[in-house]
Order: structure tokens, then C-alpha cells, then sequence
């Protein structure tokens, strides 16, 4: 067999760096950094320069369908007719009896975009449901919230280009350094370069990211909105606003301007637990920037005050005009390959496809017009949580499952197992038996992989990837698109005509014409022959649109973006108390992905750290008589888990930490980070607040 060679993308996190793949028959599939991609320029980190293993390593893979005669019998290989028709007819009976919206899809952002907009057009034009959520709404739904009450529409405005064009940075709950890795080293580069080049991070633990920086606010977890109007405050009296900017290009300046001026920075240094200098010469450095850019993830977005943080931290880039313009703007990085292809094909229970709303009935009508069916729901889906509550409750009946792993990233996983164990039917679409939710499917259906399927993904800069079809899938997997068309037919749907996943992108494009994420001009031709490009691409010649709103013209009806003001600008979840006295707060580590049906194949990728660890500050652990090492037993009103303790002071007192990725699939569930967290959500974007859970800790003693 002859070595052959493609380019593609990095399936992991929403950096999206190219990837150039050499298969052959000796050494199989191996991998090396795309050193003409411009996201990554030749670099990949830790997780993407392992991915050959876990191509390789098929071991853990769904090799055919596989379906129980009824609850409590075992899976049973069947053929994909049986699987499907299994499939349809469970569908069509429950629909039929409880109404379409007792099903639900739970999909997730590392789908391919093809695949996304396939399996919407099938529950919200055809199952006549909107109850088809994704896991990006775990990540990054409170910052399209944010975007959208911003600048009138889900939309960031700036590339990995600028990084190299700004003096100015505030890294704010998000450790890059660890979770966007080659995003970080370009930001290292750059400052090496430039060391006047300044870098604030805001994060209750002292990262890697934080040990960078030269500014650390070492935050009390929830105070993220007050802080931000001190800033503001500070950058108001010492005259640091773009006036212009703010006259032409915003609303609502005089209601934020009044409400930020009456923050007292003694009170926000007191709520926030950051000296009042430090505040000050944050507001410092950003109002003397000359390109500011803001970076964050999910220590914003994981929040019960998740959107009015968001806004708040956009609020900083509209009083210092830092956007539209080179070296500048507000930077919302995505955890997965394609949260943001999602986001194109309204991946979301409240969305439509090319960015259009639910709630809006003109958008309702174009969608169902093109998709040639009478009509499209009004009524919102059940939003991730929701869905498995109504599980839980008996309202939903069926739920199908694709390239998620709820039972271990869900808030409250002993909730997620319950509603997967009440649920009439579980379809489980997946590549790995490694997922725990697998072991609750009705009908598990084995679907193809990374380079075993060909599609297209959109990073957080919206650079959209063609990913080639490298290699034939194990067994009988199939490509997910191929699996959701089969089934459409089974269901006699018509509009599922399609040949290739070019013919969805096709249809995919053909709908966002004359929205403003046009890419009714691209196609795989191009994606091919051209590369990579970034939305919108408005005509047959136009090289795509690093940088939105250069005219300073934004999305809302008035064409200004709005200053907004938080509900509240206290933290609304649930406080620490006598019974609960410490905050948990969860996120990633360095070496692993999500629920680690991936990265945990990977043996070098156990090394960096092997099983889960408490962060806990020494000043607490000495209170609580915990010696690193020791197994504590962490409880929250949800349930416990069993950990080692690392006691660290690069995290604050009264805090804990612990990384969300290990499930139950080491010897039992006591590692599973989320048996502890609050079912609390956003109450627009109805993100979980992963970030804030009250916890107790004991040393753990033998019985
Ligand atoms: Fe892959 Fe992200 Fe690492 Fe790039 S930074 S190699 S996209 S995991």
C-alpha cells in the first residue's frame, strides 16, 4: 500500500489547527502540524500531536449496530435495516401516542456541520419538534446570548490575526495555556517579541495562564460582573473612553455610565477579594491600550449570571471603541472543533439555521419555505438540562444521542443516569464503547470518525475547514450523516435526497444567502483548492472576513451596539453556607478532552496527571486536617466524590477545584466530577453553572 498524504483539521478543541495526515500500511495513521495552516503555522499541542493513537487504536470502537429485544436484555448485533427500522418505528409510535415533542436529539459540537444541519432539518422541520440540543450549550450558549444583546446578532468579531496586532490582553475565566494551547503560544510568541505587551488574567486559581500574565486578579468565584464595572468606573474618571465610538456606535451609554459610576471599588475589592490598586491598574492598562482584546471561555459562560457577565465584559470593548478595528475586540474562544459550525445551522433548541430565531416567525417561514414543509414549532425546545429532566419525569420519552457523553458531562450525574434508566428508548450514536452513556442504549448505532468521514468544521475565529475522508471506518460504522438519511427514509421524510455530504453543504450555504454569515459563494471546490475560510463569504471572488464591523455597523436594528446592564450584579447561585462552606468550581486539565473517550486511550496523555485531584489551598487544608495525598470525600446537597488532594496555594482560600473529565469508567463512579454539581443554569442561555458548587470536604478514613 502506498503512503498517502491529505491535510485536515484537529478534532479537539475550537482553535482548529491543521493537521497533515500520512497513512500507510507499516506504521498506519500519524500526524504532524500543518506548518502552512495559518491558525497553527506547523504547531500542534499534547492532544493533537496524539490523535494518531487514537485513530490507530480501534480496540474500543462500535462495530455494528447493536439494539436490546426489550429493557434489561442485553445488546444484540442486528443489521443496519433492523437497527433503523427499530428506530423508526419506536419514533413514529411514541409521537403518535405523547406528540412529537416527547423526543428529543442531544447532539454535540463535534459534529461535523453537514452532520449539525442534517439532523435539525430532521427534528425541527420533519419530527416538527425543537427539542434538538447540543452539548456547546454546556460551553459557550451564555456568550451567543451576550454576542447577540452586544451587537444584534451571534457574531465574534475578530481573528487569531489580531493577537499578533494587540499590546493589550484580559484573559478572563479561561486558562488557554492549558486549553487552547497553540492559541496560548501564539499569544507567548508574541509577547516574547513585544514585551511590552501586557496580559491580565482574571481566575480564582493561579494557572499557567495566570503565572504568565502580568497582572493576576485572583478573583472570589461569581464576582466577575462587579469587577468589570469597577473597571469601567476607573476607566470613565481617568477620561480613558472612546468618546467617538461611543457617540456614533453605541446605545445606552448614559444607564451603563450611571450605573458603573456608583460602584464603589472599596465594595467590588471586598466582594471580589482584589486589592483596590490591582483594580486600578487593571483599568490602567486596558484604557491605555492602543488594540485590547478580551479572551474568555467558560468561567464566564458556566454561570447563573453567565450572559449578564458576558455582556458586562463586552461592555469594555464598546467604552474603549477596541472593536472593528485591527489588534482589538472581544474574543469568545469555543471549547469544541465546531461549536461554532453549530452555531451556523442553529444547533440549538432556540435557534434556526444561517443565525435565524425560533421565536421569530418570519425566520420560522424562510426555514420551513426552503426546507418545503408547512411549518416549524413555535415552541422553544428543551435546552440540554431540560431535556433530561423531562427524561426524568416521564414527558420525554426517546431521546437519540449523538457524539456525547451525558451520564459524565451533564450537571448532576446521578440525575443524568436516572433520566437515561426512566427514558422509553435511548439511541446511542457514537464510536466508542468508552462513553458510559452507551451502556444505557436502546440501540446503539456505530458511527465513523475523525478522518473517516469527509465535512467541514468552523473554529472560534469562524474559519470554516474542509476535512477529507482519509481512511475507511472500522466494521460497519457509518458516517453520521449517512445513518440520520437512512433513518430519514425509514421515517419516509422527504428532502433527504442526498449523495454526499457536499450536497448538505450545499443546501447548508444555499440557506445562509444574504444573512450576515453568507456562504452561499463557498463550496468544497473552493474549500479544496483555496483553503480555509472565514464567514462571511459574500461573492464567488471574496476571500472570506477575518474582521467583522470595520464599518462600525453592527447587526441591531439601530446599527449600534448597546451598552447592556445586568439583571443583577450579584452572583444568583447558590451561596456558601454552615452545611456547604466551599465553592467548587470544575474545568479542564491540560492533557485530556471532554469525558475521555479519546485522550484517555492514550497512555503518554495519562502521564502529565493520572487520575483526578482537589485543588485546595493549604490555609483550608490545614483547618480540615488534609495532607496532600489524602483521599477526601467531597459532598455537595447532589452527592460525592473520592479524591486525592493536592494542596496547592496557586488556588484561593475557601475555593476547590477539580477537573470534569474522569467518569465511571475506573472502578466505580465516585471520580465523577459532576455527581456534585448544581442543576443552577443561566436563566436565558440555560448554561449550567459549572463553575460555583457548594461543597463540604472531609478526609476520607477507612471504615
Ligand atoms: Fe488540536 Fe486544539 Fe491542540 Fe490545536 S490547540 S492541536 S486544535 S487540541
Amino acid at each position: 500500500m502506498q503512503s498517502t498524504k491529505i491535510k485536515t483539521t484537529c478534532s479537539y478543541c475550537g482553535v482548529g489547527c491543521g493537521i497533515i495526515v500520512t497513512n500507510d500500511a507499516k506504521n498506519g495513521v500519524m500526524v504532524e502540524g500543518d506548518k502552512d495552516h495559518p491558525v497553527n503555522k506547523g504547531m500542534l499541542c499534547s492532544k493533537g500531536m496524539n490523535l494518531h493513537y487514537v485513530v490507530n487504536d480501534t480496540s474500543d470502537r462500535i462495530l455494528y449496530p447493536e439494539m436490546r429485544g426489550s429493557k434489561n436484555y442485553p445488546l444484540e448485533r442486528v443489521s443496519w435495516d433492523t437497527a433503523l427500522d427499530r428506530a423508526a418505528a419506536v419514533f413514529s409510535s411514541i409521537i403518535k401516542k405523547h406528540g412529537p415533542d416527547s423526543v428529543g436529539f442531544y447532539i454535540s459540537g463535534q459534529c461535523l456541520t453537514e452532520e449539525y444541519y442534517l439532523v435539525n432539518k430532521l427534528v425541527k422541520g420533519f419530527l416538527k419538534t425543537n427539542n434538538i440540543d447540543t452539548n456547546s450549550r454546556l460551553c459557550m450558549s451564555s456568550a451567543v446570548v451576550g454576542y447577540k444583546k452586544t451587537f444584534g446578532e451571534d457574531s465574534v468579531p475578530i481573528a487569531y490575526d489580531d493577537i499578533e496586532l494587540a499590546d493589550t490582553f484580559l484573559i478572563t475565566g479561561a486558562n488557554p495555556a492549558w486549553c487552547h494551547p497553540i492559541l496560548f503560544r501564539r499569544l507567548e510568541k508574541h509577547k516574547e517579541k513585544n514585551p511590552k505587551t501586557k496580559i491580565i488574567c482574571i481566575d480564582p486559581r493561579r494557572t499557567d495562564t495566570a503565572a504568565f500574565a502580568d497582572l493576576h486578579l485572583q478573583i472570589i468565584p461569581g464576582s466577575d460582573i462587579i469587577l468589570y464595572h469597577a473597571i469601567a468606573k476607573r476607566i470613565i474618571e481617568k477620561g480613558y473612553v472612546d468618546h467617538d465610538f461611543v457617540k456614533n456606535n453605541a446605545e445606552n451609554f448614559k444607564q451603563y455610565k450611571d450605573l458603573v459610576l456608583g460602584t464603589s471599588l472599596e465594595k467590588a475589592s471586598k466582594l471580589c477579594g482584589i486589592p483596590v490598586n490591582d483594580i486600578k491598574l487593571a483599568a490602567d492598562i486596558i484604557g491605555k491600550a492602543k488594540g485590547f482584546i478580551s479572551l474568555w471561555a467558560m468561567g464566564l459562560n458556566q454561570s447563573a449570571v453567565g450572559v449578564d457577565k458576558n455582556t458586562a465584559l463586552l461592555n469594555l470593548s464598546l467604552l474603549t471603541g477596541q472593536v472593528g478595528k485591527p489588534g482589538s475586540g472581544p474574543f469568545s474562544l469555543t471549547g469544541q472543533p465546531n461549536a461554532m459550525g453549530g452555531r451556523e445551522v442553529g444547533g440549538m433548541a432556540t435557534l434556526l439555521a444561517a443565525h435565524k430565531d425560533i421565536a421569530n416567525p418570519t425566520h420560522r417561514k424562510e426555514v420551513a419555505d426552503f426546507w418545503g414543509v408547512d411549518e416549524i414549532s413555535d415552541k422553544p425546545g428543551l435546552t440540554a438540562t431540560e431535556m433530561f429532566e423531562a427524561l426524568e419525569s416521564g414527558k420525554m420519552k426517546a431521546v437519540w444521542i449523538i457524539c456525547t457523553n451525558p451520564l459524565v458531562s451533564l450537571p448532576d450525574s446521578r440525575r443524568a443516569e436516572k433520566a437515561l434508566q426512566n427514558a422509553k428508548f435511548v439511541v446511542v450514536q457514537d464510536i466508542s464503547h468508552n462513553a458510559d452513556t452507551a451502556k444505557f442504549a436502546d440501540l446503539l448505532l456505530p458511527a465513523a470518525g475523525w478522518l473517516e468521514k469527509e465535512g467541514t468544521m468552523t473554529n472560534s475565529e469562524r474559519r470554516i475547514s474542509y476535512l477529507p475522508k482519509g481512511i475507511n471506518p472500522p466494521g460497519e460504522a457509518l458516517p453520521d450523516i449517512e445513518i440520520l438519511i437512512r433513518f430519514a427514509k425509514k421515517m419516509n421524510f422527504n428532502g433527504f435526497n442526498f449523495n454526499s455530504a457536499e450536497e448538505v453543504y450545499k443546501e447548508h450555504c444555499a440557506l445562509t444567502k444574504n444573512t450576515n454569515i453568507d456562504i452561499s459563494f463557498l463550496n468544497y471546490n473552493r474549500l479544496k483548492s483555496e483553503g480555509t475560510f472565514q464567514w462571511p463569504v459574500p461573492d464567488y471572488n471574496h476571500p472570506g472576513t477575518p474582521r467583522l464591523f470595520t464599518d462600525k455597523k453592527f447587526y441591531t436594528p439601530s446599527g449600534k451596539a448597546i451598552f447592556n446592564l445586568p439583571v443583577s450584579i450579584e452572583n444568583t447561585s447558590v451561596q456558601p453556607n454552615d452545611e456547604f462552606p466551599f465553592i467548587l468550581t470544575t474545568g479542564r486539565i491540560r492533557d485530556q478532552w471532554h469525558t475521555m473517550t479519546k485522550t484517555g486511550k492514550v497512555s503518554r496523555l495519562l502521564t502529565h496527571i493520572p487520575s483526578p485531584v482537589l485543588e485546595i489551598n493549604p490555609i483550608d487544608a490545614f483547618k480540615n486536617d488534609i495532607k496532600n495525598g489524602d483521599i477526601v470525600v467531597v459532598s455537595s446537597k447532589n452527592g460525592e466524590v473520592r479524591v486525592k488532594a493536592k494542596v496547592t496555594d496557586s488556588i484561593k482560600e475557601k475555593v476547590l477545584f477539580l477537573p470534569m473529565h474522569w467518569g465511571k469508567q475506573l472502578e466505580n463512579d465516585l471520580n465523577r466530577t459532576n455527581n456534585l454539581t448544581n442543576t443552577v443554569v443561566d436563566p436565558v442561555s440555560k448554561e449550567p453553572d459549572f463553575k460555583f458548587t457548594t461543597v463540604s470536604i472531609k478526609k476520607y478514613v477507612k471504615p
